[in-house]
């Protein structure tokens, strides 16, 4: 040992603890379980469905043709040859690869086509893409706030950018949501404690399908000067007249909001994140921003697709104007139905609550066993009690398919309220 020790120059380590085997992780074990009781109440895996084709308004999955109300597709870019011609091409002139960071291996033509189409959608100076819109909040939260900061955050934003308040080393602050006397009251606490302060909110928000007041908000950056962050992911194509976002409902300017974040894997059914905003701003998110500096580039032909998707988004505002009316339908139909849809505005996202989370698994199960692909919410998704079936609402449904879904969703809610699981769910 000493001569083991002298040779190493240090002590003998203390006896290892061998770390805990990937089978004991608590997730891992829950995940068993509900699949137990899966299995038991004979109900199939709404996760990782598989679908056969393109996914849009219909599906096919399995060798099953559906009528499909799981796919971001809201306006039916993914059912429109252009985009993913624009991305054939692409590929036959640039590969798929973008090989590397802009900043070592350069960029394409299509990156600064789609960033400027980008930056004048958002009435702002500059855009800057990323791969993927997750690691767009993460890298953006984290570049612009630090430890002398305070990140204060609706409490229904997106788990990308609660990983990036996280990563940011700012203090953080939460506040109900879409509560903006509670906001206000966090605001006036915190004033002048820290170096900067950045507020971050949806445009539409993703489990509930409604928006926040953004002129309040506006009003609320100009008393207190902080920096306000919006990420339009589902805004997007969806809100306001011709789909430009929450700014159209308000309609309010660009520069209003310093931040705009959004992800190309929605509405325009490409993959791929941005951020829009002051020339500065995206300065420093290329220069500084982790997934600019060390992550390989949008691939070109996703860059070619989006930009071709935006393209058609602003000379076809009767697609916004369908989704919108769609929406609309969907929601009352529901509700004249007797069902829950939560705070959505009716526009592409409309939950239908049912409670439990058993109830909404049982239901998503046999609504695609009747031809309708509806994937279920629960905890910690969405608070517990809470859980749903969200059905996401496309330019492209017809009529007859949302009413059919409406009342085979009521049918098997009803037959269920009736059954066994009910019983099950009042005992849990
Ligand atoms: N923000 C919000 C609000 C989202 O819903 C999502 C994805 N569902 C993201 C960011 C991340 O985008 P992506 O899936 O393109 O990485």
């Amino acid at each position: 040992l000493s001569a083991a020790k002298s040779a190493l120059g240090r002590s003998a380590p203390a006896k290892a603890t061998p770390s805990p085997s990937f089978e004991s992780f608590s997730g891992y074990k829950e995940r068993q379980m509900v699949r137990q009781i899966g299995k038991l109440q004979n109900l199939g895996d709404p996760t990782f469905r598989e679908h056969d084709v393109r996914a849009g308004a219909t599906s096919r999955m399995d060798g099953q043709e559906v009528i499909n109300f799981g796919s971001y597709d809201y306006v039916g870019i993914n059912a429109d040859p252009r985009p993913a011609a624009a991305a054939k091409a692409a590929i036959d002139l640039y590969g798929v690869s973008a090989s590397a960071s802009r900043l070592t291996a350069g960029q394409r033509p299509v990156h600064t086509q789609l960033e400027a189409a980008l930056a004048e959608h958002y009435d702002v100076e500059a855009a800057l893409t990323f791969v993927s819109g997750h690691a767009t909040n993460v890298s953006v939260i984290a570049t612009i706030t630090g430890k002398n900061d305070l990140i204060i955050s609706d409490s229904y934003i997106h788990n990308s950018a609660t990983v990036g308040i996280q990563l940011s080393g700012a203090s953080r602050r939460s506040f109900t949501h879409n509560d903006l006397d509670a906001l206000e009251t966090i605001l006036a606490e915190t004033a002048g404690k820290y170096r900067a302060t950045l507020v971050v909110v949806e445009g539409h928000y993703s489990m509930d399908g409604d928006i926040p007041d953004l002129q309040r908000l506006v009003a609320l950056k100009k008393q207190y000067g902080f920096w306000l962050m919006v990420d339009e992911a589902h805004g997007l194509g969806c809100i306001g007249a011709t789909g430009k976002g929450v700014r159209e409902v308000y309609d309010l300017p660009g520069a209003a909001v310093d931040v705009w974040m959004g992800t190309l894997s929605k509405s325009l059914g490409s993959t791929g994140g941005y951020v829009a905003g002051s020339a500065a701003l995206i300065d420093i998110m290329k220069y500084e921003a982790p997934g600019s500096v060390y992550s390989v580039a949008l691939a070109p032909n996703l860059a070619a697709a989006a930009l071709k998707a935006l393209e058609i988004l602003h000379d076809e505002p009767e697609r916004v104007t369908r989704l919108q009316d769609n929406g609309t339908f969907f929601m009352k139909t529901v509700q004249a139905a007797g069902l829950d849809t939560g705070l959505s505005i009716g526009s592409s996202i409309v939950p239908v609550i049912v409670g439990h989370s058993a109830l909404a698994m049982a239901a998503s199960d046999e609504l695609l066993a009747r031809g309708f692909n509806v994937l279920p919410i629960v905890f910690p998704g969405v608070p517990m009690n809470q859980a749903r079936l969200r059905f996401f609402i496309s330019s492209e449904h017809t009529q007859e398919q949302m009413k059919t879904a409406i009342d085979t969703t009521v049918d098997i809610l009803t037959d269920l309220k009736n059954g066994p699981l009910e019983t099950l769910v009042q005992d849990a």
